[in-house]
């Protein structure tokens, strides 16, 4: 830590924070539990109800999970992460139902504003907000999703469920997730049905033409889904040509919304780096981000797997790295990982190199630049 820093930390009003965790899904549980465990007294803030995002994240739209290990006979989202957050708590970890609003980044100690309480100073700041599953609005799309009544935003988790099984299932969208979630559903679906408010996929060639050529896929064209019937039960969607107007019904078993993710990161304004798609970037097989102390986990930074094991993984990964960041550079605690980290595996026998003098696990770029890394 520079004199800078060790000023700007001395002058702060209250006292700093090792580590805060923005988010209450998997990704913020779990960093939660790893930092608390390793005496960060981690602060969570876990946000408030907005619309469909609700503390405890994506997995409270849902029911049934079957594929998160430790759950034999299956546990459901609400159920799941009340279980994280206990297990967070067990240990000294400080939990705010605020959203974090704003935060600055400039300078170091870092900032962590939020909706009611005076801001924070933070010597590392983990970001677990996730991503928004976009839905379409349906009068009755949020009431079936989240009871379990064959409404989902996610054909990977929620497919292989004995509910959808043989049935026919509808997707909405015309993107490359709705083509894989589509082709995902061709397992288990008795016919699998597009419906699509254009004559065209925006999805890449190669992955419509997969769709398109599938015996058990149709697509409706020129038509979108107005709204979704069922007591408990989906039962069927009603339907409107884009071009005509007319409305019809489709008797389904199951209505998939694959229209795209949008990550939870606007409160950032811009102080890290993002993707193409707007998701955090993070180095490669870690998740320290473009700022030093920064790091990012869960599906904000994924657009890949976004599945609630792998954002508990790098949620594990982000909290190990910050407690690594902490003994480096303000000298708190131990590093868990001594120097131990090994360099990349070269692909080929050409690209070895001799191994630099000072090979360290911290990333070249890191050592490189000015800021506090
Ligand atoms: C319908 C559905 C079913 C799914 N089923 C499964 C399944 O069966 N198995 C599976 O593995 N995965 C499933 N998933 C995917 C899984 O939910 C996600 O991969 C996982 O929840 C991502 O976890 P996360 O920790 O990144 O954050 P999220 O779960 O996205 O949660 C982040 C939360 O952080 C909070 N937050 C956001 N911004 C702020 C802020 N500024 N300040 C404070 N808090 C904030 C919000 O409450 C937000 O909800 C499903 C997803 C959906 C939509």
């Amino acid at each position: 830590m520079t004199e800078t820093e060790r000023t700007n930390l001395q002058s702060s009003q209250s006292p700093a924070r090792d580590v805060v965790i923005i988010g209450s899904g998997p990704a913020a549980w779990t960093a939660a539990v790893y930092a608390a465990r390793a005496n960060l007294k981690p602060l969570v803030y876990e946000g408030e109800p907005v619309g469909t995002e609700i503390p405890g994240g994506q997995l409270m739209l849902t029911t049934d999970i079957e594929n998160f290990p430790g759950f034999p006979e299956g546990v459901t989202g609400p159920e799941l992460m009340e279980r994280m957050r206990t297990q967070a708590l067990r240990y000294e970890t400080e939990v705010r139902s605020e959203l974090v609003t704003s935060v600055d980044l400039s300078k170091y100690p870092y900032v962590v504003a939020s909706s009611y309480s005076e801001p924070v100073v933070a010597l590392t700041v983990i970001v677990a907000t996730g991503a928004k599953a976009k839905w379409i609005g349906l009068p009755n799309e949020m009431r079936l999703a989240q009871h379990g009544g064959g409404v989902s935003a996610c054909a990977v988790c929620d497919g292989a469920l004995m509910f959808y099984r043989n049935k026919v299932l509808a997707v909405v969208g015309g993107g490359d997730t709705a083509m894989e979630e589509a082709l995902y559903l061709t397992k288990y679906a008795s016919e699998v049905v597009i419906v699509h408010r254009r004559d065209t996929f925006r999805a890449s060639k190669v992955m419509a033409d997969r769709v398109l050529s599938h015996e058990k896929v149709r697509v409706i064209w020129n038509t979108r889904v107005v709204d979704v019937n069922g007591a408990d039960e989906i039962t069927s969607i009603e339907l409107e040509d884009t071009e005509t107007g007319a409305r019809s019904s489709l008797e389904v078993g199951g209505l998939f919304i694959a229209i795209g993710h949008e990550p939870n990161t606007k409160f950032l304004n811009g102080q890290l780096d993002l993707t193409a798609h707007g998701y955090i970037k993070v180095d490669p097989w870690r998740t320290s981000t473009s700022v030093g102390g920064v790091f990012a986990a869960g599906d904000v930074i994924d657009d890949y797997y976004r599945q609630a094991i792998t954002s508990s993984g790098t949620g594990c990964m982000a909290a190990l790295e910050a407690e690594r960041w902490l003994a480096h550079h303000a000298g708190i605690g131990e590093s868990p990982i001594l120097e131990t980290a090994e360099g990349p595996v070269p692909a080929s026998p050409e690209q070895v190199e001799e191994p630099p003098a000072d090979r360290r696990s911290i990333p070249r770029s890191r050592r490189e630049s000015g800021a506090p890394r």
